[in-house]
């Protein structure tokens, strides 16, 4: 999960009991793996694929090109041997984010309970999720699946839902058309079916060196730098005033951003470099080139003036990342059948972006569903309730309800 967001829906009543063992067991085996995203997820994954393996699935790995990272895919068959087709996919990461610099209270990958809590790297962002779903498969496969069961296993969601791509692109070329997607990101269990899209880009102004008492023979980047930070403010201000709006988002409307800015060398030279770093995060029905064309062409028609001092003087734009909004029809079987497994009518919509927008682009309709609030996603001392574990075991048994034979 890529950015904190909050999500404004009213918890059902809560629930009391306790977890099962066996999904307790599973969270702390996962979260026992450090895997973090700059590591190998490779001992998680072996470790995932031979239990798997051992209960009948067919497994997929896809490497990352330095192959120490895989995305696992595994299928459980249908009873009728149907592997391909109508499936349902459990999707989640397997990378967490690093722990460098944060105040553990205790190790942050051996899980420790404190009362109804787990804390741990990943409890809520996300191994419970696909911890659950794993732990569930032996009662999946007594009941006898009606349709096949997948598991969809990351690496490198956290910088960039980089890794997921490749495990995508390998089963449309296999010919497998899951029917749906079930992404566990930590929603607080609400079923969500929109989030926002993100893309980001970078700025680079060169401009020309000069003492700074000679300010007119130089082109000043940090100032060009500027002025375009300043178009890109106006633009943001636009959005929110007059743009597109949609009540169900926490920000319920496009919004645009600059993070990072450098340059200059020194106060008294005039600066030759300057570049900063921008996103959008879009609601799905906004085209983000639009937005960035306008930057472009607001940035070109600061050239003369440049050219007019300098003609080697440019302004040039990289393209950072894409992460593309997505928005399942509110009727789609898995909306359907997500609503159906956390027994509610409701769904919401979110301001981050998570793979789910990769499924939904290959025509897998996709929700997110997960246990877990984001507010403790990425924090020292991650943690995630009772409550919410059980409250996804409740979704397995619902879920086993509508796969499964018996
Ligand atoms: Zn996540």
């Amino acid at each position: 999960m890529n950015a904190p967001a909050t999500i404004r829906e009213v918890d059902p009543a809560p629930v009391s009991q306790e977890p099962s063992a066996r999904a307790l067991d599973m969270i702390t085996r996962l979260v026992g793996y450090d895997t973090t995203s700059r590591d190998s997820n490779l001992a998680l994954i072996d470790w995932v694929r031979g239990y798997l393996e051992g209960f009948g699935a067919a497994t997929t790995l896809t490497f990352n090109d330095e192959r120490n990272k895989a995305n696992l895919f595994a299928t459980l068959p249908a009873r009728d041997g149907n592997r391909t087709s109508n499936g349902i996919v459990l999707s989640g990461h397997t990378d967490v984010v690093p722990v460098d610099g944060q105040p553990w209270d205790s190790d942050p990958f051996k899980v420790t309970r404190k009362g109804d809590r787990l804390y741990g790297r990943g409890v809520t962002d996300m191994k419970s999720f696909s911890a659950i779903g794993l732990a569930w498969v032996p009662e999946f496969l007594r009941r006898g699946l009606a349709r096949p069961l997948h598991f969809a296993l990351s690496y490198d969601e956290e910088i960039g839902c980089i890794g997921v791509r490749r495990l995508i692109a390998d089963i449309v070329a296999r010919g497998i058309r899951p029917a749906g997607c079930i992404v566990g990101e930590p929603t607080g269990m609400q079923l969500v079916v929109a989030h926002k899209g993100k893309m980001s880009w970078r700025c680079r102004v060169r401009g020309l060196e000069a003492h700074s008492s000679l300010t007119p023979k130089g082109v000043n980047a940090v100032q060009v730098a500027c002025k375009i930070v300043s178009y890109i403010t106006d633009r943001a201000r636009g959005f929110r005033d007059a743009g597109r709006r949609d009540a169900a988002y926490d920000v319920p409307y496009t919004t645009v951003h600059v993070g990072i800015i450098q340059g200059g060398t020194a106060l008294n030279i005039v600066p030759r470099d300057c570049r900063f770093e921008f996103e959008t995060r879009h609601l799905p029905l906004d085209d983000p080139l639009r937005f960035f064309d306008d930057v472009r062409a607001y940035a070109r028609s600061l050239l003369p003036e440049m050219h007019a001092v300098d003609p080697d003087t440019y302004i040039e734009f990289d393209h950072l990342s894409t992460l593309p909004g997505m928005d399942a029809a509110a009727a789609t079987e898995i909306s359907e059948l997500g609503k159906a497994c956390n027994g509610t009518h409701h769904f919401g919509k979110v301001s981050f972006g998570t793979e789910a927008a990769l499924f939904h682009d290959v025509d897998v309709p996709t929700v997110i569903c997960g246990p877990g609030h984001i507010e403790q996603a990425h924090q020292p001392n991650e943690w995630v309730s009772f409550e919410q574990l059980v409250r996804c075991e409740a979704f397995m048994a619902r879920l086993a309800d509508r796969i499964c034979q018996s």
